[in-house]
Parts: structure tokens; C-alpha cells; sequence
């Protein structure tokens, strides 16, 4: 089976040097193994949507070369004006495939109209939180019949489409860094697939993209480990097979805690008007969470395409330290 991997970023703003480590690391391991990394743009959440993030993306992953290998490239007016390698897949083009999927799983009982009011939603939260119980939807909506969907949806009530998840029900995912994760349905929620704007939660498009395009491997960012059992479990109701999950731990600052703004630079763009050298950043960058065999610090993006391996990948936090950066930048 050939590898392919993909880097799915949400374009809500700079990009941080965390997205890029990310970038980089699906980057090496395609190129490593003889795959295909590809670049997909997860924009499902139109309010936090930031005007310009697609182009700073693009323009920051190409100064650092850390080119995608295929993708569609879409018009202004959302035509599809080319199938073939430079670019990047939008999930703000895709909603017909996502409208087609959850279809599939209304009809096989995996999923279920919701009609709640966010006032009732917040009410219920609001007594579960007072009686010191998880937040989680208290399935309402479970049980309504077709002809009562029909009337409601007809009267244009609005309504999202949650994952009917069963009870007591344990879900299960290895994890390349975290190892055996295991968590019961009883501590998830049923969680919202289909927004009342029509568009996807980033959980539904996740899964629908990563199996349409053939993901074997999902190299991401710890913080999402926690979403995974509900990926896992979509996986498991669609029939599919899932790919290798690989969490990649945070970047830390020296103080171990997760490096914000408030401490220095954190945006490629910060670096690259500072006159960094492309090289030098990817090169460091590598090395925050991440060692060679042979612990090199000085590589080419070609030994770095070699060597890479993520067996290697770091169980804890990669500590970022700037004098480190500096002293990468002075060799080239
Ligand atoms: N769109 C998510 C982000 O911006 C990507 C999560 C994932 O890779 O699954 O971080």
C-alpha cells in the first residue's frame, strides 16, 4: 500500500511554526517512504475564516519548499479548472460529497436529525454541569419518526445532523507516539456532524476527506488526539478502513509549556522577515521533536528526506530555543 499523508489546516490566521513542523514531518515521511503528501484546506468553519490565510499559507509552505504533490485547483468562482498536481484540495467545494455521506449514514441509523434550540442545548448543559455529570447531548431527537423529520424539516425548522453513537461502547485506535488509546461512548457526546448551515463539522470532513483521498497515515497535532474516538468510530460506521494516527507533541517553550506568541516569534512569517534562512528554519524546525539516529544537527532538506523516520518522533514536548535556531541559521 503507498503512503499518503496529508497537512489540513484551517485558515484562521498565520502560520504558526507548530503548523509548519506538522507540514514538514507529512512532508518527510511521503517523501521518505515513496508517497504522496497533499495539501487540503479545511475551511468548514466560515466564521473563523481569516481573509488572506490561504495565500500566507501557500506562500509561507513554499518559501520553506515544503511543496504538496497533488491536489485540484479551483477557480475563483469554485469551478474546477484542473485536475491534476499543484493544488490544494478546499473543503469549501466539496459540501455535495459530504451531503452524499451523511445521507449514507442516516439511512444506516448512524446518525440522526436534531431539531434542539441552542437554548434548550445550553439549559441541559447548564444542569448537567451543576449536577457535576460530563456535557454531553441528551439524545432528544433520537427517536423521531421519518414523517415528523419530514413535516419539520418541510416547515424549515432548523436542525443539524448529529453521529448516533451506542451506548457503553468502547473505542480503540493505536497511536504511533501515545500507543493504545481506549475510550467508552459513555465519556463522548454525540457530536455534530452536519452544521444548521449546512456545512460539515471538521470531524465529518476529516474522516469523508481522508478516506476519499486515500490517507494512510494522519500526522497532526496533539490537541487532536482527543477527537479521534469520534473519527474512529465514523470510520468504523462507514465500513472503513482507518489510517495509522501519529499526535505529534506540542512545541514547548523553555519554561515546558506550549510556546505562544507572548514569548517571541512564532509565525513563519516572523522568521522570514527577520531574514532567516529557509533552510536553517526547516532544518531546526526538524529537530524540535525529532532526532537522527546518529543525533546530526545540520542536514540538507535531502538527508532530511532520507533519514527522516517516525519511529523517532519524540514521546514528549520538542523545546524550542531560539540560541539553537541561530546557531542552525549561522552554518549555512
Ligand atoms: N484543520 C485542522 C487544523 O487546522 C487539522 C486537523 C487534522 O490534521 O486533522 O489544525
Amino acid at each position: 500500500m503507498s503512503v499518503r499523508v496529508r497537512f489540513a489546516p484551517s485558515p484562521t490566521g498565520y502560520v504558526h511554526i507548530g503548523s509548519l513542523r506538522t507540514a514538514l514531518y507529512n512532508y518527510l515521511f511521503a517523501k521518505k517512504s515513496n508517497g504522496k503528501y497533499i495539501l487540503r484546506i479545511e475551511d468548514t468553519d466560515q466564521s473563523r475564516y481569516v481573509e488572506g490565510a490561504i495565500e500566507g499559507m501557500l506562500s509561507s509552505m513554499g518559501w520553506a519548499g515544503v511543496n504538496h504533490d497533488e491536489g485540484v485547483v479551483i477557480d475563483k468562482d469554485g469551478k474546477l479548472i484542473e485536475k491534476g498536481e499543484y493544488g490544494p484540495y478546499v473543503q469549501s467545494k466539496r459540501l455535495p460529497i459530504y451531503k452524499e455521506y451523511i445521507n449514507k449514514l442516516i439511512d444506516s441509523g448512524d446518525a440522526y436529525y436534531c431539531f434542539c434550540t441552542k437554548e434548550r442545548i445550553d439549559k441541559i448543559r447548564e444542569e448537567q454541569k451543576a449536577a457535576g455529570q460530563l456535557s454531553r447531548y441528551d439524545g432528544f431527537c433520537k427517536g423521531l419518526s421519518q414523517e415528523e423529520i419530514n413535516d419539520r424539516v418541510e416547515a424549515g425548522e432548523s436542525y443539524v445532523i448529529r453521529l448516533k453513537l451506542p451506548e457503553n461502547y468502547d473505542i480503540s485506535f493505536n497511536d504511533v507516539v501515545r500507543g493504545n488509546v481506549v475510550i467508552n461512548t459513555q465519556d463522548m457526546d454525540d457530536q455534530v456532524l452536519i452544521k444548521s448551515d449546512g456545512f460539515p463539522t471538521y470531524h465529518f470532513a476529516v474522516v469523508v476527506d481522508d478516506h476519499l483521498m486515500g490517507i494512510t497515515h494522519v500526522i497532526r497535532g496533539e490537541e487532536w488526539l482527543i477527537s479521534t474516538p469520534k473519527h474512529i468510530y465514523l470510520y468504523e460506521a462507514f465500513g472503513w478502513n482507518k489510517p495509522q494516527y501519529v499526535h505529534l507533541p506540542n512545541i514547548l517553550n523553555a519554561d515546558k509549556k506550549k510556546l505562544s506568541k507572548r514569548q517571541g516569534d512564532v509565525a513563519v512569517g516572523d522568521f522570514v522577515k527577520k531574514g532567516y534562512l529557509p533552510e536553517a528554519l526547516v532544518n531546526y524546525i526538524a529537530l524540535v521533536g525529532w532526532s537522527s539516529e546518529d543525533n546530526q544537527e545540520i542536514f540538507t532538506m535531502q538527508e532530511l528526506e532520507e533519514k527522516f523516520s517516525l519511529e523517532r518522533v519524540s514521546k514528549s514536548g520538542g523545546v524550542f530555543d531560539i540560541n539553537k535556531l541561530n546557531w542552525v541559521n549561522s552554518h549555512y
